[in-house]
């Protein structure tokens, strides 16, 4: 059998058609035919070796959405024909401490879809069956692609933060991750304040579910909000005033990295210990945290926003998403 895909040949380069072949399914591996594939920017950064990991030939795409097409002899949890997601991690090596707890994300040996192995770019994708998830009934095949890297990125941290419907939760970002955030975080009940450099998202924000909207490149405006809130999520990729930001937590309050700054940051002790607050980071979600977001967005009836290209415009697709401002999330289709 020979998979169909699109890839870079080296860094930076144009996609163009590359095929493979993948050998022998193992027993514990299902292959997807892929049938929707959202574009991340982790697959911007990977195609161009922004992080030194990428190897190539690349085949970007890791929101994935199609059909089971074939599974191992050992896959117990998947049936041919099911209708099926997966994102950033295929694989992890099921018996160290955190593989065994159900923290699959932190499994050091956990492999990404588009480093190493070949992407969902293609026609087919081969996985681990615990990576593989099963869509719930009512979730919308076209759209729920960047669910499965975006979407599980900012529900994470709802998890892993604990947050209550009580709390107050700042989102930085009106993008790709910070419209699938104030979705997540309104549904699941929080007061929540979208911060965007973009005044004309206002509405959009709101429509979303936040509550309020603070202008970030106004400084006064976000002076005015110290004291606020519980966490907030960054999902932006660039450097901000951080100060300002952890004064607008109240004590205890989290602020939580969820994009990553293009420069390490400094801040004042001070500004953590007074409050005991702090600053973390996380990763996209375990495959049970992954379950738990998929039920959830099926009974909120959550959808991304997204715009759709044809598998076949995959570099106007990146192009778009490298230079332009996709609102707020790309989705190739057959
Ligand atoms: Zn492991
Ligand atoms: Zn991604």
């Amino acid at each position: 059998m020979t998979i169909h895909t699109y890839a870079a040949k080296e860094a930076g380069e144009k996609l163009e058609p590359f095929t493979y072949e993948p050998g022998e399914l193992g027993s514990q591996e299902v292959e997807i035919a892929v049938e929707y594939c959202g574009i991340c920017h982790s697959d911007v950064s990977v195609v161009d070796n922004d992080w030194g990991i990428s190897e190539y030939p690349v085949v970007p795409g890791h929101e994935i959405v199609g059909k089971v097409a074939a599974v191992g002899d050992a896959v117990t949890s998947l049936q041919v024909g099911e209708q099926v997601g997966l994102g950033w991690f295929s694989s992890s090596c099921m018996k160290c401490e955190w593989c065994l707890s159900g923290d699959h994300n932190l499994c050091q040996s956990a492999e990404f879809t588009i480093v190493g192995r070949y992407g969902g770019f293609a026609d087919k994708v081969r996985a681990h069956q615990n990576w593989v998830f099963q869509l719930p009934a009512g979730l919308n095949p076209q759209t729920v692609g960047p669910f499965f890297c975006g979407g599980i990125t900012v529900f994470n941290p709802i998890v892993q933060l604990d947050l209550k419907a009580s709390d107050r939760v700042g989102v930085i970002g009106i993008g790709g991750l910070g419209h699938m955030a104030l979705q997540f975080l309104s549904a699941w009940g929080c007061e929540v304040t979208a911060f965007s450099g973009s005044a004309e998202k206002e509405q959009e924000a709101r429509n979303l579910g936040a509550h309020h909207f603070v202008n970030s490149r106004d400084p006064e405006a976000v002076k005015a909000m110290e004291n606020s809130f519980d966490a907030i999520f960054s999902t932006v990729n660039a450097d901000l005033d951080w100060e300002s930001y952890l004064a607008t937590l109240r004590p205890r309050g989290r602020l939580h990295f969820l994009g990553v700054t293009p420069n390490p940051t400094a801040v004042q002790m001070f500004s953590l210990l007074l409050g005991q607050k702090s600053i973390s980071a996380s990763p996209v979600g375990s495959p049970g945290i992954t379950k738990q977001m998929l039920e959830f967005v099926a009974r909120k009836q959550l959808e991304p926003m997204v715009e759709f290209y044809p598998f076949e415009q995959v570099n106007e697709a990146m192009d778009k998403l490298r230079h332009g401002k996709p609102r707020y999330r790309i989705v190739l289709q057959r």
